[in-house]
């Protein structure tokens, strides 16, 4: 068929264009107007770019073949005297080094009418997913808590069942496609005819026309609807773990599942407690007197204080255990650890009197001294 339209000058290219600069310019004018690009824009918009769209690919299916593209430069009419479908016989072969255009052919077919969900535009799919981030405090994610969560999701039309007819039932079967949902058109190849198979532009792929709108949803189907939700967040949840609701998203089209509701949970910072694992990890400053002196110290745990029996002389850097004091394992009756690291205080502020007495303790250390000590002196002979 002959179009009305000059198919160089819709890839914007001269008349004596190579094959390459066909094959580029088309790539580039397909890809513009490829429908995918289009998905999310008006309907005028999309009427528009689906015409050129179509344009485009004629115009390519005539002048990447050579045949034809001799019969349109001779006769303005790729149907010229010198055309006949399929008459080179020899298929591929014929045609040694031009083996692009049915690779670009279905590379750009493939989403339009093939494999990708258009073709199936009637059958059910399943709805998206809902994504929430919600943020507890570090003691919400140790012990547990509740959150109130407000989403805002598509719900399928009580009043029409979802199907955008008045009642659920004013709605024919689209003429144009008998129901099916998608019509064959023929595509002329150097290979011959091709059946392309597309959504059916009448009824975008229901395979019915709505004969009256349903008030309610204006035709669409569905309703958007906010929904209160409570989440129940686990004792023990880290940073960056989420928890999925099934079937509370997005409602899905033609029948299919809804999506989920996914949370995100972000943990806030502790000022003293820092998380690892399941284990709870911080510092107790103590006064060198009694970190020399042991006895007993209060900690801070999640679950309140207690109090610890510290040994003797101990060094400052020393870390100490205490067990299933630490976050819970989610679905486990298991509990991690507290590691808290002694840090000893050098005194500040010494009044007379201390002063002296540190100067008495100094004095009198002598060779009472540990090990490293011992050791460092060595160095200063
Ligand atoms: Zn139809
Ligand atoms: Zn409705």
């Amino acid at each position: 068929m002959a179009a009305n339209y000059d198919y160089y000058q819709m890839l914007g290219i001269q008349k004596g264009a190579s094959e390459d600069e066909i094959k580029s310019a088309y790539r580039q004018k397909a890809k513009k107007f490829h429908p995918d690009v289009f998905s999310t824009a008006s309907d005028s918009e999309k009427k528009n770019a689906e015409e050129q769209f179509k344009k485009i690919n004629h115009a390519y299916q005539i002048l990447s073949d050579p045949q034809k593209r001799a019969a349109y430069d001779q006769y303005g009419d790729e149907n010229g005297p010198s055309f006949r479908s399929g008459s080179n016989g020899g298929g591929a072969g014929g045609f040694g080094g031009f083996g692009g255009f049915d690779d670009i052919f279905s590379n750009i077919f493939s989403s339009f009418s093939g494999g990708g969900r258009q073709r199936n535009a009637f059958a059910p799919r399943r709805g998206d997913d809902i994504t929430v981030n919600v943020v507890v405090d570090f003691m919400e994610s140790y012990f547990g808590v509740e959150k109130e969560i407000k989403i805002t999701r598509s719900e399928n039309c009580k009043d029409c069942n979802g199907t955008g007819a008045k009642g659920g039932t004013a709605f024919s079967t689209c003429k144009r496609c008998g129901g099916k949902g998608t019509v064959t058109f023929k595509q002329n190849t150097m290979f011959g005819q091709i059946m392309q198979e597309a959504v059916c532009p009448d009824c975008k792929g229901k395979g019915r026309i709505i004969t009256d709108t349903c008030k309610t949803c204006g035709g669409k189907g569905n309703t958007r609807n906010m929904r209160v939700m409570n989440v129940k967040i686990p004792a023990g949840i880290d940073n960056g773990q989420t928890i999925t609701y099934s079937n509370e998203g997005e409602s899905g089209d033609n029948g299919g599942p809804n999506g989920n509701v996914v949370v995100i949970i972000s943990v806030k910072p502790h000022p003293l407690y820092k998380r690892r694992g399941n284990d709870i990890y911080f510092e107790v400053p103590i006064s060198f007197s009694k970190a020399a002196l042991g006895g007993e110290i209060d900690i801070p745990t999640p679950t309140g204080k207690m109090t610890y029996k510290l040994p003797e002389e101990t060094q400052t850097g020393t870390v100490f255990r205490v067990k299933n004091k630490g976050f819970k394992y989610i679905n486990k009756e298991l509990y991690g650890d507290i590691l808290f690291t002694l840090i000893v205080q050098t005194p500040q502020k010494l009044s007379k009197s201390q002063r002296e007495i540190l100067e008495k303790l100094e004095s009198s250390m002598g060779n009472n001294q540990d090990e490293k000590a011992r050791k460092f002196k060595e160095y200063l002979k």
